[in-house]
């Protein structure tokens, strides 16, 4: 079978849509899920080709040990949910970046060989510039430079993806003080570029209710490791916003493939509550082509 874009220029016909590819470099099991699951699959079920590249296996997640039954490891169990959530949102691949998870900033686990923390810069961009010439993407999806929550992976891999757009396409970052990046270059030919973020608005609400709850905000999450009070002061400018309306029970779906990683019971009564009214809305912010001032709040990851 012919790719879209080559039966469209057969036949003729202008209105045939070009078959679109989408990369989204995330350092985890359940990042894809968790975050912009949504998105991945609105696309995935209009046609458009979804492949994950995923950092590590996450080994270093906590697991209960009953979940372990079946499974060699931690890695195992894990690679299988993502296959289960692959299969949800339709994805069209899932390939691993051959590395090993990392704790959180100060974890034994971080200086271990073969870690995504303690690897190279340089060879982290290069494996993802090898996806990158084998997939060919329109649009690159990728963590934030806090991390999201400030997990060092998820930091690392967001560096390896700018520095594979410097490599691959000679494009110079600068952050501006407003938060949105600049581009050297331009007019390289390279992938748009995403990174997945939340409104700060949702974190701020999260840190005022949950003293009422007798929940800390500095330690909130399944290992208590996140620090919602640092995160609502990162600013991230929203550039993008995508209606996942119709998908959010596929999101819902693919997260449960996550069996192992759920966070605490009533915590995720948090989170619903606080999203409840952001439900079916998933936020990106755009660093390729460069964001410019004035320019209006897209809604899609492909300039259209
Ligand atoms: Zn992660």
């Amino acid at each position: 079978m012919l790719p879209c874009s080559q039966m469209s220029r057969r036949r003729g016909y202008t209105l045939v849509p070009t078959m679109r590819t989408l990369l989204v470099i995330l350092a985890h099991p359940d990042d894809e899920s968790f975050g912009p699951g949504g998105t991945l699959a609105k696309y995935a079920y209009n046609g458009v080709a979804v492949h994950y590249v995923c950092g590590t296996r996450g080994e270093s997640g906590t697991v209960d040990a009953e979940r372990l039954n079946g499974y060699a490891d931690v890695a195992e169990l894990r690679t299988a949910e993502l296959m289960c959530a692959a299969k949800t949102l339709r994805l069209a691949s899932v390939h691993f970046l051959g590395y090993r998870d990392s704790g959180m900033a100060g974890a034994a686990d971080n200086g271990l060989t073969g870690s995504l923390h303690a690897a190279p810069l340089d060879e982290v961009a290069e494996r993802i510039i090898s996806y990158i010439e084998r997939l060919q993407p329109d649009a690159i999806v990728t963590h934030d430079q806090y991390g999201g929550y400030g997990h060092p992976d998820h930091i690392k891999l967001h560096q390896a993806t700018m520095r594979a757009y410097t490599l691959r396409y000679g494009i110079e970052w600068r952050l501006e003080p407003n938060g949105l990046w600049s581009a050297v270059n331009q007019d390289a030919p390279a992938p748009r570029l995403y990174f997945t973020t939340i409104p700060k608005g949702l974190v701020k609400l999260g840190v005022r209710i949950l003293p009422l709850l007798r929940q800390d905000p500095r330690k909130f999450g399944r290992n208590k490791d996140i620090d919602l009070v640092q995160i609502a002061s990162w600013d991230i400018p929203v550039t993008t916003r995508i209606n996942t309306r119709r998908y959010a029970e596929i999101k819902q779906a693919a997260s449960a493939c996550h069996v192992s990683q759920q966070p605490p019971a009533q915590q995720s009564r948090i989170v619903r509550f606080l999203f409840r009214r952001n439900q079916g809305t998933e936020y990106f912010s755009r660093a390729y082509p460069p964001y410019q001032r004035g320019e209006r709040l897209e809604t899609g990851l492909f300039g259209d």
